[in-house]
């Protein structure tokens, strides 16, 4: 028997597998997004009635997420116009990869801005598509004619805009994005993984044109844990999307914690509007603090410019505070770390660690 590496793709054997931190205990976890509060434990009540929903769910059944209900309540939590179709992923980095796999065309291409979210162009390595990526400006701005022009030499087939964009905090300008999806012939991601915290969304015009897709999740509002995020579009695109989507990719379980979750939406929008309010706290603080730069955010995370990034995630770390060190990872992200926003207290205890450092 020869090695099964004989057989596996080289290029996959190339590649290093997505980093999930291993906190030891008493961690302060700041590096992913999450919300820190679970969206139900401030209400004994609504704990008590979560609890028998799950526990009254079939989970002897297969889901049938099509049916579960769940795409009429983010309708109409969320506003989604009735001509568009809901798509429900398993996340939406689920959704990025089928939304890849449905135009992966040989000699297809991706585009997307960089840096963005990593998972646009893993997904075009992973599905043999030629990827395009155009840097942003140095203040983290879409560089629109150079976009432009790289619609115009490559046609996309695929182009993902996030909006705000992730991991830099930064939204772009509305007609800047529309400009965009002018200018193309393929598919429009516009992903609002952030959207919640956005003064702006293009969520209510999701599906017209018939190549505008709009990408939410609802992992960055209190849910990471159950893993679901909606592509929301016209027929034409989400008919053809629904015939490569697995089944049953929701379960039980998650359906029903998300049905729950849009009746009572008013936990969600408290909770977000804490975090917004903390973002702009820590915002101020930060350009309070000589030697770093703070850049502008509408995201639920703060990207920071600092003289040494190793050094203060090191000075964090020692803190027991994770934080995402940028440094690395593109040319523009020199010297940055991703602060996720968190409680008070969480948010507090970095700020002293910063102002301790750079003071
Ligand atoms: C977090 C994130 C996602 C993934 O969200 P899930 O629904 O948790 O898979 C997608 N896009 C962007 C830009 C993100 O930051």
């Amino acid at each position: 028997m020869t090695s099964p590496l004989n057989v596996i793709r080289d290029d996959i054997q190339a590649m290093t597998a997505y980093h999930v931190a291993d906190l030891p205990e008493g961690f302060i976890k700041l590096d992913a997004m999450e919300s820190p509060y679970h969206p139900f434990a401030a209400s004994e009540t609504l704990l008590d009635e979560w609890k028998e929903l799950l526990a009254q769910s079939a989970i002897n059944l297969y889901p049938n997420p099509a049916t579960s209900g769940l795409q009429t309540a983010l309708r109409q939590v969320f506003g989604i116009p009735e001509s568009a179709q809901i798509a429900l992923g398993n996340g939406s980095d689920e959704l990025i990869q089928f939304l890849t796999m449905l135009v992966a065309k040989p000699g297809a291409t991706m585009l997307a801005v960089e840096p963005s979210f990593v998972m646009y162009k893993h997904n075009a390595a992973l599905y043999g598509m030629n990827y395009v990526g155009v840097p942003l400006n140095e203040d983290f701005t879409l560089n629109l004619p150079a976009v432009l022009a790289a619609i115009e030499q490559h046609n996309p087939s695929l182009i993902f805009i996030t909006y705000p964009n992730n991991p830099t905090g930064v939204c772009f300008r509305r007609e800047e994005v529309e400009a965009v999806i002018r200018a193309a012939n393929g598919i429009v991601v516009v992903d609002e993984a952030y959207g919640a915290f956005s003064h702006d969304s293009f969520l209510s015009q999701a599906g017209k044109p018939d190549n505008l897709v709009i990408m939410r999740t609802v992992s960055k509002i209190g849910f990471a844990g159950i893993r679901l995020g909606y592509a929301c579009g016209s027929p034409v695109v989400m008919n053809e999307l629904a015939k490569i989507l697995p089944p049953y990719n929701m379960n039980q379980l998650s359906l029903a914690t998300a049905k729950f979750a849009m009746k009572h939406a008013e936990v969600i929008q408290q909770t977000v509007a804490a975090l917004k309010a903390e973002r702009e706290r820590v915002f101020t603080e930060l350009s309070h603090i000589g030697g770093l730069q703070a850049f502008p955010s509408e995201a639920n995370f703060i990207t920071v410019r600092v003289p040494d990034a190793q050094a203060l995630y090191d000075a964090l770390k020692a803190e027991k505070i994770l934080i995402k060190k940028l440094h690395g990872a593109h040319p523009l992200l020199s010297q940055c770390l991703r602060l996720t926003i968190g409680s008070p207290e969480q948010n507090d205890a970095v700020l002293s660690v910063i102002r301790k450092l750079y003071r």
